[in-house]
């Protein structure tokens, strides 16, 4: 069996970059059977970033390679937009760290308005570097992680949260902040979920699972909202530090073949949970150069 014709083929989480393999690697995406990418914003330019406006130029490049994959591949996007948490460090030891916190405050406030104008779907990615950090640096990117939180609420989006693997106590924690800032559990995606975490160990929280066949083969039974990607960085300087941005398409292909019964669990991941957290439903368009 393979795919049925009407199932759009999602990647929730991945990097794209201008100097990268860019549109190309959305093409190869699609030549798969991919449809829609959700673009994360990073940043591409190996240097720190000092200012807002740096930001706004990062976001503005995304954006533009967003553009350019729908009108020459076909592929749906949507952007997602933030200051990445890592970079904290990098700015903080470039302006210092009370100046690297305002920047990212305030790059988080024009990721807010980016998504009021429809320009962005999400806040991401947003939450604490995934290694150990001195004490400030750790209390920093909380007070930060708080103002993005309190930004979704006031915009009414998701955020999808970068950290360290979570246990079911981080799960925890992690929706009581959430609901404390009127934000309700089920809107905080936690990205990069390496391995399958059932319902009753994530407090609420919507796992995006890294596309890996034994975590899909947990996620199937599951009843949702979940959603799958690879974080394809796009970075020639890490190849394979992450999964391939065919991965998805190759999948869900994969579990046509191999499990024709369970081919409609994938409406979980790629229309059900998108139509839920994000208020639309991806299409799978035809045409275009493939
Ligand atoms: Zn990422």
């Amino acid at each position: 069996m393979t795919l049925p014709a009407d199932l759009p083929v999602v990647d929730h989480h991945c990097h794209l970059s201008p100097g990268g393999e860019g549109v190309a690697a959305a093409r190869r995406f699609r030549r798969e059977g991919g449809s829609h990418l959700f673009l994360a914003t990073h940043n591409w330019s190996h240097a720190p970033l000092r200012s807002v406006e740096d930001y706004r130029v990062q976001f503005e490049s995304i954006e533009e390679l967003g553009r350019r994959i729908r009108t020459e591949t076909a592929v749906g996007t949507s952007l997602v937009v933030a200051p990445y948490p890592v970079d904290l460090l990098e700015t903080a030891d470039a302006i210092g760290l009370a100046k690297a916190v305002e920047v990212q405050m305030q790059t988080l406030d024009l990721a807010g308005t980016w998504v009021r104008e429809h320009r962005a779907v999400a806040l991401g990615e947003v939450g604490w570097p995934h290694f150990p950090v001195s004490a400030d640096h750790g209390s920093a990117a909380e007070e930060i992680f708080l103002h993005a939180l309190g930004v979704a609420h006031d915009v009414g989006c998701p955020v999808v949260v970068h950290s360290e693997e979570l246990a079911p106590d981080g799960y925890r924690r992690l929706s009581e902040r959430a609901r404390a800032a009127g934000l309700p559990s089920e809107r905080v995606i936690k990205h990069y979920t390496r391995s399958y975490v059932p319902p009753d160990a994530r407090s609420g929280v919507t796992p995006s699972f890294l596309a890996r066949k034994e975590t899909v083969a947990g996620a199937l039974m599951d009843p949702g909202p979940w959603f799958l990607e690879t974080d394809f960085l796009d970075d020639p300087k890490r190849p394979g530090a992450v999964l391939d941005i065919a991965t998805v398409p190759r999948r869900a292909s994969a579990i046509a073949r191999q499990y024709p019964d369970r081919v409609d669990r994938l409406r979980i991941p790629f229309v059900e949970s998108v139509r839920k957290l994000y208020g639309f439903t991806p299409e799978r368009r035809s045409g275009g150069p493939g």
